[in-house]
């Protein structure tokens, strides 16, 4: 095989976003010579010896990271993160039954329109009022709620919870953005889903975990491919699945765990993000755009407090081979994104550009 070289990128897209430069170049090898069959991953039967333990053992390293025991089961549907917002009420709300969902932002917001085509569906807090910069707190939760709905990380506007509502009423969320990127006590939660693009692998698969007695009280008849039970039945293998995303999120996986698991990437993570955020304080060009109790370690978003010098900012990142950065159409300045394989040597060299325009300006 040629050798693969790589040029040294400080990438911060916000998804599909960073992966170890090693993940990589074992994927770009398991496309033409998959665990030595001479054959590539992407032309072998999915039920082959090879693949099987593949998806077995994406399966329980997503329940040791966890550190769930059986009574849940995971699963690498495609669809999308977004079939997800259809698929959580399909499977968990009752005819009868109601839905509550906090909208934390555009994906809770996408997640409320599709529950509420399936059934009775309640917000019960919203951060609109102020473009989504917060995290609502305080909001009662009635007890026979059939579950409630929360996206941990709001990647688009930069804002994370950073604890949990406290609640007996089965806990569904939408980690898409911030899964493993720290500890949570995942036996507090009925079901968890992550598109893999964000922190955990490519697109092209979603991990769903859900506790098994969660399932199957709907009442409703179930088309197949939306049953979460004729996944799991499947062994995640209903049909075809997405072969490539899951092994490339394995080996992502299998990165974490080597270099020390969640409790490692916790501590990098939380350095990345404080490294950034306090130079968007000390900064006197630049300003944070969300309630500082509640920004996201993953998604950073700040402004240039004078918008007219954006074209001289970014001629100075760009020549520093940071890529990435822009803002998303719906929050403009920036958003600098630190997932889980990005070295905090890339935040040094974005904070390094931040204090050089500060001298530029001062
Ligand atoms: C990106 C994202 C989604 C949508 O994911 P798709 O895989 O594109 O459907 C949903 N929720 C959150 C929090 C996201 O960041």
């Amino acid at each position: 095989m040629s050798t693969l070289t790589m040029t040294k990128v400080h990438n911060f897209s916000a998804g599909p976003g960073i992966l170890p430069e090693e993940v990589l170049k074992q994927a770009a090898e398991a496309c033409i010579n998959f665990d030595n069959l001479n054959l590539s991953l992407l032309e072998i039967s999915h039920r082959s010896k090879s693949f099987d333990a593949v998806m077995e053992n994406a399966r329980a390293l997503v329940k040791e990271l966890f550190e769930v025991g059986d009574e849940y089961e995971v699963l690498f549907l495609g669809g999308g993160a977004s079939l997800q917002f259809a698929m959580v009420p399909y499977n968990l709300l009752r005819e009868n039954g109601t839905a509550g969902y906090i909208n934390t932002g555009v994906w809770a917001a996408k997640a409320i329109k599709e529950a509420k085509i399936v059934g009775n569906t309640k917000v019960l807090a919203s951060s609109e009022d102020k473009k989504f910069t917060y995290i609502p707190q305080g909001y009662e939760i009635p007890s026979d709620l059939d579950y409630l709905h929360i996206t941990s990380n709001n990647t688009i506007y930069g804002t994370e919870m950073k604890s949990f509502p406290k609640t007996n009423v089965p806990l569904v969320c939408d980690m898409s953005s911030d899964i493993f990127s720290r500890k949570v006590n995942a036996k507090d939660f009925a079901l968890i889903y992550a598109g893999a693009q964000k922190n955990m692998g490519p697109a092209g698969t979603t991990m769903v975990m859900v506790k098994k007695d969660a399932l199957g009280k709907t009442g409703r008849k179930m088309l197949s491919m939306l049953d979460y039970q004729a996944h799991i039945k499947g062994g995640s293998m209903y049909n075809t699945p997405p072969v490539f995303p899951i092994y490339v999120s394995y080996l992502t996986l299998l990165w974490l765990k080597k270099n020390g698991g969640i409790s490692w990437i916790e501590k990098v993570n939380q350095q990345k993000a404080d490294c950034l955020y306090n130079e968007i304080d000390r900064n006197p060009l630049f300003v944070g755009t969300v309630e500082k109790a509640d920004r996201s370690n993953m998604n950073v978003c700040f402004l240039l407090k004078d918008a007219a010098l954006e074209p001289e900012f970014d001629a100075l990142w760009k020549k520093a081979n940071i890529s990435g950065i822009r803002g998303h159409r719906d929050v403009g300045g920036y958003r600098a994104s630190l997932y889980n394989a990005l070295p905090l040597e890339s935040v040094q060299v974005l904070v390094d550009c931040m204090k050089e325009f500060e001298k530029q300006k001062g």
